[in-house]
């Protein structure tokens, strides 16, 4: 995806993040969980060449009530300056909501009605520098969007629109995941605010909106037991180490790099540590790969495939070579003669 590079330096930026929307605040938590960078290194400045930043976000805020909503109410009248605007959980659809609403933020202090989500993305979203959707709620519908829903809810870019571009000239960015890999998450945004600050180019985005470099491999690329799936050994129960696609695990069709990049400080990583991957990183997800403990429709061909043919015959040769390596050679003894070969 190609798009026109911004120009102007922001030197003080604010991040305004609603969860309003259909979701759990999980986005929020996992984000707290980031090292590289950490949220707390960005907001106290302490990442060389970002903008200074300031943090709004509900479940972090000290602020509570009008006093929270006062900056937001601000840059919906274009008053407050530069600012990210992140949008956390599902947008439901307002139009289908009877006589009702289905989720808001604060109340119109003329008509002391609830401001809805909707009316907020409306209001910020064309006065934003940038428009990140977190999570696999705010990126693609996510688990409220399954179907049989009753909200009619979307991702933002199904709400918004695929052309849509901020004032600073980006698409929406999307960071997926059910909660977001908090590193990932982190890692985009500081681009973005290096970005931001005129010192680094447009971000790469793929054409799901999602960073190339997070999600342009499959989580079986990255996976630790990919080397049992290619010897055709497959798990029968949860319990066992080998690959697991037999038991539910979409890894191979699905992007996502969190084998690889761990869950928190590189530690742990959907089926690295025994939990098959159900997808939740992708457009599809859930419907697309429910029922989440049955075999996945290719996996049965291709585990069959590795198992009877290739497979079963490339192990059956590794062990008789993995015995042969295990055992010294022959010459290392303690006979009184050499036998190593040595010719002089
Ligand atoms: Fe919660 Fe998952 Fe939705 Fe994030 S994507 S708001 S973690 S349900
Ligand atoms: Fe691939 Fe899943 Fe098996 Fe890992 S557990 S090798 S991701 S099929
Ligand atoms: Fe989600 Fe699969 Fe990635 Fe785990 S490995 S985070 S289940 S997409």
């Amino acid at each position: 995806m190609t798009t026109a590079a911004t120009e102007t330096a922001i030197d003080e930026i604010h991040i305004l993040w609603t969860s309003e929307g259909m979701s759990c605040d999980g986005d929020t938590v996992s984000m707290t969980a980031s090292s590289l960078p950490s949220i707390e290194d960005v907001v106290l400045g302490l990442v060389p060449g970002l903008p200074k930043v300031h943090l709004h976000n509900k479940v972090l805020a000290p602020e509570v009530g009008e006093d929270f909503l006062t900056v937001f109410r601000q840059a919906a009248e274009d008053r407050l300056g530069p600012f990210i605007l992140v949008v956390e959980g599902s947008i439901p659809n307002e139009q289908i909501n009877g006589e009702g609403y289905w989720t808001s933020m604060g109340n119109d202090p003329l008509t002391g009605q609830p401001i809805t989500l909707n009316q907020w993305i409306d209001r910020l979203a064309p006065k934003a520098w940038a428009v990140v959707a977190v999570g696999t709620c705010a990126t693609y519908g996510g688990i409220h969007a399954m179907a049989g829903n009753p909200t009619g809810c979307m991702g933002l870019v199904d709400y918004l629109g695929r052309d849509f571009r901020s004032k600073g000239g980006l698409p929406i960015v999307n960071v997926p995941g059910c909660p977001v890999q908090p590193d990932n998450f982190m890692e985009t945004l500081t681009w973005l605010l290096y970005q931001a600050a005129g010192r680094a180019p447009m971000i790469p985005l793929d054409d799901q909106f999602r960073p190339t470099w997070l999600f342009g491999k499959t989580v079986h690329e990255g996976c630790d037991r990919a080397g049992y799936y290619e010897q055709g050994d497959f798990a029968m129960d949860y319990n066992s180490p080998k690959c697991q696609v037999k038991i539910g695990c979409w890894g191979p069709v699905v992007n996502c790099n969190v084998p690889k990049r761990g869950w928190m400080g590189g530690i742990g990583g959907c089926p690295n540590v025994g939990g098959i991957c159900i997808g939740c990183t992708m457009p599809g997800f859930p419907d697309k790969f429910m029922p989440f403990m049955d075999q996945p429709p290719g996996g049965a061909i291709s585990a069959a495939l590795m198992n009877i043919g290739y497979g079963r015959l490339i192990r059956k040769l590794r062990s008789i070579t993995n015995r042969t390596v295990n055992k010294e050679p022959k010459w290392h003894h303690n006979r009184p003669e050499l036998t190593s070969g040595y010719n002089p």
